[in-house]
């Protein structure tokens, strides 16, 4: 192993961080490798993912569970709400407040304590609805 490894490792790490916290597309590892390529030419996908996964881990960033399609990343680790085009895949955050009081009635009639919650919208974004995406 070469001596200089462990900091060439957390500089990656640091430079793909960057870049998905710059990012408002929730971009897959995929995409985001080809963006990260532009300041480091020779990383590789299996790196990407590999540093995705650490740093989702640390509560640096999200990781996106969307129904059915490829694993996405998004910068942003505060809850918001999201929106899922079901024609293209792609993934929008949604402009508006978090509502804390859905989690006291569902906690309440569940009898859960609740500690948080997420939302997904789906439908077709402008883009695939003027491709004449409809339902
Ligand atoms: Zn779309
Ligand atoms: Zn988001």
């Amino acid at each position: 192993m070469q001596p200089n490894t462990r900091l060439r490792m957390t500089t990656q790490r640091q430079v793909i961080m960057d870049e998905l916290k710059s990012l408002k597309t929730h971009p897959t590892a995929g995409e985001l490798c080809q963006i990260v390529r532009r300041r480091l030419p020779r990383i590789s996908l299996g790196t990407v993912y590999r540093n995705l996964e650490i740093l989702s881990r640390q509560g640096m960033i999200q990781k996106l569970d969307v129904g059915g399609t490829e694993m996405r990343f998004d910068g942003t680790t505060e809850n918001h709400y999201h929106l899922r085009c079901i024609a293209c895949g792609r993934v929008a955050d949604v402009d508006m407040e978090i509502l804390q009081d859905i989690e006291n009635q569902v906690g309440d009639a569940a009898g859960f304590q609740v500690l948080g919650h997420r939302l997904e919208f789906l439908g077709y974004c402008p883009q695939c609805r003027q491709n004449g995406a409809t339902h």
